[in-house]
């Protein structure tokens, strides 16, 4: 019996020492397996006589589940212990900076359109584009610019060939709507046009919005309360506007519309050469002429247009003093729009 004690007592010490559940798991086959030391002395318990049977079988099942005991809390240890291990190999360092997205956003001369359509969506318009390659009829004929017309030289046209360009202003837009369209018309065509023509305030791609309303009875006090409230909206400020008259071939009677300098406030400075008038857009009474040429009845329907450039709004509203910025693609400078 002190054998088996002492036997025992150096498991308890080897499972207690164990560095690992493999030798832990080793200690348990060698002591209680089917084939263990413990297990070997409770097979011989059949061969004593009864009462001698039943008090060495209480002593070897009291050593066995001293062992037990001991084999369950070094595997709890070793299993916290891996447990800790592997919690600190995979810990994730929560002060450490993120990894950001790098975030797109509208250019400024986008940004300037879905401001422009929205206010004009909002009083009833509806926006329409139109092709960019553009046959002469659409982009002059049609718009009372003939091919010996003067006007002509006005567009520093790019020519694909003799009868094909690319649109210089976005009315084409305007007459295919004219011609597809029975009146009332109330739309806006924003686009890019082109022109033969670069320096500090010229590009040769840039973009316009035009718009044009067809009814019964429209008149000039419709253009300009539509003009003044688009320019009071879209630069957040109660402006003055004038309108002066001016000639486009295809407006009768043509004004310019001239507003209150938005960087000094009228006062004069170099962005309105000390002027305090801003030039901001081209607009008139449809001529008779146009709207015949497009299939409307002039003795019935009248008609107001207006265009603007949208890199010059886009200038004024955020204070860019280079046309030329918009194209260059910097990220220094687009990213002050995101
Ligand atoms: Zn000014």
């Amino acid at each position: 019996m002190d054998e088996l004690t002492q036997t025992v007592s150096g498991a308890l010490a080897a499972v207690a020492t164990a560095a690992s559940l493999a030798e832990l798991d080793e200690q348990r086959v060698r002591y209680l397996g089917k084939k263990g030391e413990l297990t070997q002395h409770l097979k011989q318990l059949g061969q004593l006589d009864p009462d001698a049977r039943r008090a060495r079988g209480a002593e070897i099942n009291a050593l066995k589940e001293q062992l037990e005991q001991g084999l369950a809390a070094r595997k709890e240890q070793l299993e916290a212990e891996e447990l800790t291990r592997k919690l600190w190999s995979e810990r994730v360092d929560v002060t450490l900076p993120g990894r950001r997205q790098a975030m797109g956003g509208l250019h400024p001369v986008t940004r300037t359109i879905e401001r422009m359509e929205a206010f004009f969506e909002s009083v009833g318009f509806e926006v329409v584009e139109g092709p960019e390659i553009e046959d002469d009829w659409h982009n002059f004929e049609a718009l009372n610019i003939p091919p010996e017309h003067p006007a002509r030289a006005m567009h520093d046209t790019f020519y694909i060939d003799p009868t094909t360009v690319l649109r210089t202003h976005t009315s084409p837009v305007q007459v295919r709507v004219m011609q597809s369209t029975e009146p009332p018309i109330r739309v806006i065509c924003p686009g890019r046009v082109y022109r033969c023509d670069s320096d500090l305030t010229h590009s040769p791609m840039f973009h316009q919005v035009e718009g044009l309303v067809i009814a019964e009875g429209t008149g000039m006090p419709d253009l300009k309360g539509t003009v003044v409230d688009f320019l009071r909206a879209f630069f957040e400020r109660d402006l003055a506007v004038k309108f002066r008259p001016s000639y486009f071939p295809f407006t009768e009677p043509s004004a310019e519309v001239d507003m209150q300098c938005v960087i000094c406030g009228g006062g004069g400075c170099r962005v309105c050469k000390g002027t305090g008038w801003l030039e901001i857009m081209g607009c008139g009474m449809v001529h008779p002429r146009v709207l015949e040429m497009s299939g409307i009845d002039a003795e019935r329907f009248t008609g107001y247009a207006f265009g603007m450039g949208v890199e010059r709004l886009a200038m004024l509203r955020y204070g860019v003093n280079d046309l030329r910025l918009f194209y260059e693609n910097d990220l220094r400078f687009l990213r002050q729009f995101n």
